[in-house]
């Protein structure tokens, strides 16, 4: 699963902002909030986003695997 690019809806580009989204996310701050502070405020883009959240853990395992690559294990 790749990170979501563009809003399907409206185009909005939205690639940038995912991975302060998902590492704020997984800092434990409230998705909403993050989408609010990221000035991410059209409903269609939200949205975009917050149906990515099911995917964090994904992207969290990719970093630990690729920070273990890095660092060796832990
Ligand atoms: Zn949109």
């Amino acid at each position: 699963m790749l990170p979501p690019v563009r809003c399907f809806t409206c185009g909005a580009p939205l690639g940038h902002l995912w991975e302060e989204y998902v590492e704020r996310v997984n800092n434990g701050e409230d998705p909403e909030r993050v989408l609010d502070s990221l000035g991410v405020t059209r409903y269609c883009c939200r949205r975009m986003l917050l149906t990515s959240v099911t995917y964090i853990e994904e992207v969290s395992k990719y970093y630990t695997l690729r920070a273990k690559r890095l660092w060796g294990e832990l």
